[in-house]
C-alpha cells in the first residue's frame, strides 16, 4: 500500500482529546499529523448555522470552572455567555425557582420558599454533599475516587434525598450524565455537582464549535479531515506502527487513537464502556418563549411523574443573544434517546412548551440531533484515569479514558501526550 506521510506521530481523531494531545506533541517539538473522517475538527462538539441560528449538534454547556479549560482553553477569546446559575422547576402549582446562593444570590429568596415545604429532603441534601466540603489533601477527584461509591440514587436514598430537591436533582443530573436510572457514580455525580457549584454553564458567542476550532488553530498545520482511518497496525521489530487508510498508508514512531469509545474498540480492541444516547430539537420562534425572571434558566419537569419525555429546555439565546438572529429566538429541548425509548417530536415539542410556560404552536423546528454515542457511562466505582499506552508505539485517548465530559476529554489529551513523550522523546 503506498506511503501518504511519513511523521513522529499520527493521532487519529479531532475532537478535544486529539486536538489537544497534538498541540502538546507539537510543543515537544514532534512532527504531528492529526486524521478526522468528519469535514471539519471538533467531533462531539459541532455547530452549524440554520436560518442565522447557531445550533449546537445537541445541547451542550462549556463550564468554564473545569480545571483543564481554565489550564488549556482562552476562555476570554471564545467570549462566554453564561445562563443564569439555576433551575426553574415546573410542578403541580406553578414553575420553581432554584438557584445557587453565590452565583445567583437574586433567586435566594425564591429557592428558600422552594424547599420550605421538603426541610428532610433538603437537609439529606446537604448530607448527600458533605463530601465537597470536606478538606483534604490532593485534588477533590483524586479524594473522591478513594472514597467507597454507590450507584447515584442509593446513595441519595442513603442520605435522604427526598421531596422537590430530589426531583430537580434528578432531572437535572440527568440532563448531564444522560441516563435517569440514577446508575451513574454517586462520586462522579458529587464532582459534576462541585464544578457546577465553582463556575456556571455558558454558551461562546460563536457557538460551542468555537472551542475545538481555537485548539485546531493552535496546530502547526490543518487537520486533514474526510480520511477514515480502516485501521491501525502496531509496530513490529523492525517499523513503528501504521495507520491504513483508504488512500494509503500513514508511518509513524507511534499512533494516537482519540476517536470516542467505539472507534476505540474497533480499532483497537479496547473494550467499550456502555454509552448514553441524547436528542435534541432546536426550535426558533420570535415571541419570547419564556417569561423574563426566568429566561435564562435551565427548565426542568419538577414534577413526580414528568408530563413529558424532555430532561431540560433552554433558551439558548436569552443566554447568548448570537445564538439567534434579530427579532427571532432559540430554544433547545433535549430528551435521552435509546433503543428502547422512542421520542416522537410531537412529545418534545408539546413538553418545552409546557416548561417555559409558553404556547409553541407558532415555534418552527429548525433541526433535530440524534446523538446515539453522546456520553460513556460512568458507572462506579469512580474511576478518573484507565491506562493509555497499549505498547508497540499505540496510545489510546478521549473521554472513555478520563471522564465523561469535555474536562475528561482534554486531561486524556494531555495524558496521551505524556505518555507517548515518554515512550520515543521529543522530536528525532
Ligand atoms: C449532545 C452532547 C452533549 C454534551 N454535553 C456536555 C456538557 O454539557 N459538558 C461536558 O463537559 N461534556 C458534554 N458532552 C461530552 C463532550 O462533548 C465529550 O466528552 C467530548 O467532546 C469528547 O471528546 P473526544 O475527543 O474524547 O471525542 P470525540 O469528540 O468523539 O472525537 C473523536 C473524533 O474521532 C473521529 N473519528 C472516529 N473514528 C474515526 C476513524 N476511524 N477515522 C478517523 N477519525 C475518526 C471523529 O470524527 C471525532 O472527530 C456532551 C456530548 C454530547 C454529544
Amino acid at each position: 500500500m503506498a506511503v501518504v506521510a511519513e511523521a513522529d506521530v499520527v493521532v487519529v481523531g479531532a475532537g478535544l482529546a486529539g486536538l489537544r494531545c497534538a498541540h502538546e506533541l507539537e510543543r515537544a517539538g514532534l512532527d504531528v499529523v492529526v486524521l478526522d473522517r468528519e469535514d471539519a475538527p471538533g467531533g462531539r462538539i459541532r455547530t452549524a448555522v440554520v436560518d442565522g441560528h447557531l445550533v449546537d449538534r445537541g445541547f451542550q454547556l462549556l463550564n468554564p470552572g473545569y480545571p483543564a479549560v481554565r489550564r488549556w482553553v482562552d476562555t476570554a477569546a471564545l467570549d462566554l455567555h453564561a445562563f443564569d446559575a439555576g433551575v426553574a422547576a415546573r410542578g403541580a402549582d406553578g414553575v420553581r425557582r432554584l438557584g445557587h446562593p453565590w452565583h445567583a444570590p437574586g433567586l435566594l429568596p425564591a429557592s428558600v420558599r422552594a424547599v420550605a415545604g421538603s426541610v428532610p429532603g433538603t437537609l439529606g441534601l446537604l448530607r448527600w454533599a458533605a463530601p465537597l466540603l470536606t478538606p483534604g489533601r490532593g485534588s477533590l477527584g483524586r479524594r473522591l475516587a478513594a472514597r467507597p461509591d454507590a450507584t447515584l440514587a442509593a446513595s441519595l436514598d442513603a442520605a435522604g434525598v427526598g421531596g422537590l430537591p430530589r426531583t430537580v436533582l434528578d432531572r437535572f443530573l440527568a440532563g448531564v450524565l444522560l441516563e435517569d436510572a440514577g446508575a451513574s457514580s454517586a462520586q462522579y455525580a458529587r464532582l459534576l455537582v462541585s464544578s457546577f457549584l465553582q463556575a456556571t454553564p455558558a454558551l461562546p458567542r460563536d457557538g460551542m464549535e468555537a472551542l475545538p476550532r481555537q485548539l485546531a488553530a493552535r496546530l502547526s498545520g490543518p487537520v486533514r479531515t474526510g480520511v477514515e482511518v480502516e485501521a491501525v497496525e502496531r509496530s513490529t521489530g523492525s517499523g513503528g506502527p501504521r495507520v491504513r487508510t483508504a488512500g494509503g498508508e500513514y508511518v509513524a514512531r507511534a499512533v494516537v487513537v482519540a476517536t470516542a469509545a467505539p472507534g476505540a474498540e474497533a480499532l483497537l480492541g479496547v473494550p467499550a464502556p456502555a454509552s448514553h444516547g441524547v436528542v435534541t430539537e432546536w426550535y426558533s420562534t420570535t415571541e419570547p418563549p419564556a417569561p423574563r425572571d426566568r429566561a435564562r434558566l435551565l427548565h426542568v419537569d419538577g414534577r413526580g411523574r414528568p408530563h413529558g419525555p424532555l430532561v431540560n429546555a433552554a433558551v439558548m439565546s436569552a443566554a447568548a443573544p448570537s445564538y439567534a438572529p434579530p427579532g427571532r429566538h432559540l430554544i433547545g429541548a433535549s430528551a435521552l434517546l435509546g433503543p428502547d425509548r422512542p421520542v416522537p417530536s410531537a412529545a418534545m415539542h408539546d413538553h418545552a412548551g409546557e416548561l417555559l410556560g409558553s404556547d409553541p404552536r407558532g415555534w418552527e423546528l429548525l433541526r433535530r440531533d440524534e446523538v446515539p454515542h453522546a456520553l460513556p457511562a460512568q458507572e462506579p466505582p469512580l474511576t478518573l484515569t484507565r491506562p493509555t499506552d497499549l505498547g508497540d508505539g499505540v496510545f489510546v485517548a478521549g473521554d472513555h479514558r478520563d471522564t465523561a465530559s469535555i474536562q475528561g476529554a482534554l486531561v486524556s489529551g494531555h495524558r496521551a501526550a505524556t505518555a507517548v513523550r515518554r515512550a520515543i522523546g521529543g522530536a528525532a
